[in-house]
């Protein structure tokens, strides 16, 4: 089975393009809302968010996710230690995902695919882009928070630039009907790529 990993910064259509997918059956695992899943479910991940964060980190036995978001904004010593813990939990439950899924290619999304690392476990590489103005204009109309608060979690995130030049595949994503075309071609090349 083929790893092929989906990659992009905030609002460039990571979902979109991933709906797009899975529409023409592709087998599909979102890293962000696993994460989220294993740390309310995961006793040992919990464990470890509570000594990190205090008993504050959970509300009524759910992640609280207000709270823990509050304590990572703007300090990135709290928020990679969050990570160490998160992501490779997120990784082992992959392998697992993997090991019961049957099918000939499988699309890992992550927005932090080379940030965590995750780049290792992909056999090939897709980044989705859209123009500076697209996503800012489409995440405060998704979102409804403001241009400054876009740009602060767009800092966490690497550039363009570095995510073009480690992909194998890129999808230039502004006009839907041109996305869906980009979308087909790729999955047709990945039927092919099964056997190499
Ligand atoms: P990401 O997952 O990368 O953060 P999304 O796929 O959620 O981005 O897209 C952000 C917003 O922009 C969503 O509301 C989505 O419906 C919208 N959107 C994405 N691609 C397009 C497009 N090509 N044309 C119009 N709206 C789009």
């Amino acid at each position: 089975m083929k790893i092929i990993g989906l990659t992009g910064g905030i609002g460039s259509g990571k979902s979109t393009v991933l709906a797009l997918f899975e529409a023409l059956g592709t087998v599909t695992y979102v890293a962000d809302i696993e994460a989220k899943k294993l740390m309310n479910a995961d006793d040992e991940l919990r464990h470890q968010i509570i000594k990190l964060f205090g008993e504050k980190a959970y509300d009524k036995g759910e992640l609280n996710r207000t709270y823990i978001a509050a304590l990572v904004f703007n300090n990135e010593e709290k928020l990679n230690a969050l990570n160490a813990l998160v992501h490779p939990k997120v990784r082992e439950h992959f392998q697992y995902f993997i090991k019961k899924t049957n099918a000939d290619f499988v699309i890992y999304e992550a927005a932090i695919l080379f940030e965590s690392r995750s780049d290792k476990l992909c056999d090939y590489i897709i980044t989705v882009l859209s123009s500076f103005e697209n996503k800012i204009d489409r995440i405060i109309k998704r979102d409804g928070v403001s241009e400054a608060q876009i740009l602060e979690r767009m800092k966490n995130q690497s550039a363009d630039d570095f995510k073009i030049k480690n992909s194998d595949f890129v999808i230039r994503n502004n006009n839907l009907e041109d996305t869906k075309c980009q979308v087909f071609t790729i999955f047709e090349l990945l039927k092919k790529l099964k056997n190499k």
